[in-house]
């Protein structure tokens, strides 16, 4: 029998990227043979980074992984991945909280596209890891040079400077 090929999109906002993030992006990339990182243009509450910056950012640490590409997308994710011949999205989880809100939305997803959502766990140091949370220890001046990776934590550095 031929192998499949999967091809999975894994969509967020990644405001911005955090180490988090990149940690399912490595584990997906053993999973999946093709992994299209879906950057969401929908306005956010308290968005740092434009879609612009965000894909940009992401572009830089994928650079040297095969397979893995990023893109922003408008509107609906499951529209999105159908256009992108999607087989599966992939998100991440971290918390009881996390699977309550994932598993809703999965199973909506499945009802309206019928495409089948594909978790990751958290890595145990990355279990509080949040985009949320990296914009407020950002803007407090806290150090945030493990949660992020180096290209994120300097354009924080440069954002929030402009900003004081
Ligand atoms: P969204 O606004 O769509 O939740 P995020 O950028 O916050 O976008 O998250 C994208 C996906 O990555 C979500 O499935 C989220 O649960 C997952 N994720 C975020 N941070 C982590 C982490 N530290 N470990 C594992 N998964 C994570």
């Amino acid at each position: 029998m031929a192998e499949k090929f999967v091809r999975a999109i894994f969509p967020g906002s990644f405001d911005p990227i955090t180490n988090g993030h990149l940690d399912v992006i490595a584990r997906g990339t053993k999973l999946f043979d093709e992994l299209i990182i879906a950057v969401g243009r929908s306005p956010v509450k308290n968005q740092l980074f434009t879609p612009e910056e965000r894909v940009e950012m992401i572009a830089e640490l994928i650079s040297d992984m095969p397979g893995v590409s990023v893109e922003s997308f408008d509107g609906l994710t499951v529209e999105y991945a159908a256009k992108k011949k999607g087989d599966v999205i992939l998100r991440g989880l971290r918390s009881l909280t996390d699977v309550q809100y994932e598993f809703q939305l999965a199973m909506t997803n499945r009802a309206v596209a019928g495409i089948e959502t594909i978790f990751i766990m958290t890595s145990e140091q990355y279990g509080f890891t949040s985009s949320t949370l990296i914009r407020e220890i950002a803007s407090l001046g806290g150090n945030l040079s493990n949660l992020v990776p180096a290209n994120v934590y300097d354009r924080l550095q440069q954002r929030l400077n402009r900003k004081k």
